[in-house]
């Protein structure tokens, strides 16, 4: 599923390595869906009654995507290897070390809390792990993160409660937390039933960004855009569907989350050729590269750039663009912006200096 460009193009081999060393910031990426082969290995050790294999190699194996099944397959088994707050922490950590590697500087990690806490992980010591990993992180590898708590939405109202109570009690929520989401799959998990808990996330100081329109049609993004007041969406595929919807997110600055590869994988999309990112940036709508859930989709940010460079046909500054789009409508604080893209500016132009 990775992006093969020529080998023989030497330009091209150029702009993979420039990607490799942008610093970057990444908007929309699954905790769980970010455990690797070398984390998962770490996890199913922990675990030797788990069906997960801790070899690695037997772990490519598992982890080659074949389709949406398997990927679900794959997906649930790792939420079955995170039992206790060390397991969190150790995800947690491993996946910033992970990010570090490909120059990310700031993300935005969503977190299925549900997910945890209805396993009986203690709430405390699951806010807990997280935070401890943010902060060894940052210090260790220099890459910011934040959280996004979602709702997982087949999971339906009662994980809503139970998502915006974790992500609003004084005493749990982590310093961390400034975003509240909705994922899961949205055929038949329609958007307005989740006001009343965006309500009370946004008029706790969290900011809005559900996924919609990735396997439905533009009124999801609309619901998303009126019913939940997202200030980003996750995905908005369909959305290219609907010129007016388009005029509407250009206007309001309302940024796409884009993940191609993950949008094939899923089908969402037929072939990257036809994937609408190109009608995204001729409509003026702001957008930024993400990749999911890279390693069960068999893709990483990186990756992701690659990809949009051939799409859009982006060199080194548009790509910088593509970056510094992503600091611009993250949720970091202002001299944190600054810092990253003065970063991409100084990378830029020492990689472009004759
Ligand atoms: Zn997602």
């Amino acid at each position: 599923m990775t992006e093969h460009l020529d080998a023989s193009a030497a330009p091209l081999r150029d702009l993979h390595a420039f990607i490799a060393g942008l610093p970057k910031a990444e908007l929309h990426v699954h905790h769980v869906g970010s455990a690797s082969p070398r984390i998962v290995s770490e996890l199913a050790s922990r675990h030797p009654d788990s069906k997960v294999p801790s070899d690695p190699e037997a772990l490519v194996d598992f982890f080659t995507f074949t389709d949406f099944a398997h990927f679900i397959d794959v997906y649930l088994s790792v939420v079955d290897l995170i039992r206790t707050p060390e397991d969190v922490r150790l995800l947690t950590y491993e996946i910033a070390r992970d990010l570090a590697r490909q120059q990310v500087r700031y993300a935005e990690l969503t977190i299925t809390p549900w997910s945890s806490t209805r396993r009986n992980i203690d709430e405390r010591a699951f806010m807990d792990a997280i935070e401890d990993a943010r902060k060894s992180a940052e210090a260790e590898f220099g890459t910011v993160l934040r959280w996004c708590f979602d709702i997982p939405g087949e999971a339906g109202l009662e994980a809503a409660e139970e998502t915006v109570r974790l992500a609003t009690d004084d005493r749990l929520r982590p310093e961390g937390l400034v975003s509240f989401g909705l994922g899961g799959p949205e055929i038949g998990v329609e958007r307005p039933q989740f006001k009343p808990y965006f309500d009370r996330a946004i008029a706790a100081g969290l900011r809005s960004v559900p996924h919609a329109g990735e396997t439905t049609g533009p009124q999801t993004v609309w619901d998303a855009l009126t019913d939940l007041r997202a200030e980003r969406i996750g995905h908005g595929t369909s959305s290219a569907q609907d010129p007016k919807l388009l005029a509407h997110l250009a206007e309001h600055r309302i940024p796409l989350e884009v993940c191609p590869t993950s949008n094939i994988a899923t089908r969402a999309v037929r072939t990257l050729d036809e994937h609408p990112i190109k009608e995204f940036v001729q409509a003026g709508v702001v957008i930024t590269v993400n990749s999911d859930d890279p390693p069960m989709f068999g893709t990483d940010l990186n990756n992701e750039y690659a990809v949009a460079a051939r799409l859009l046909n982006l060199h080194e500054q548009g790509l910088a663009e593509l970056a510094k789009t992503a600091v611009d409508v993250s949720f970091l604080d202002e001299p944190g912006k600054a810092r990253i893209r003065q970063e991409i500016d100084s990378y830029t132009a020492s990689w472009l200096a004759p």
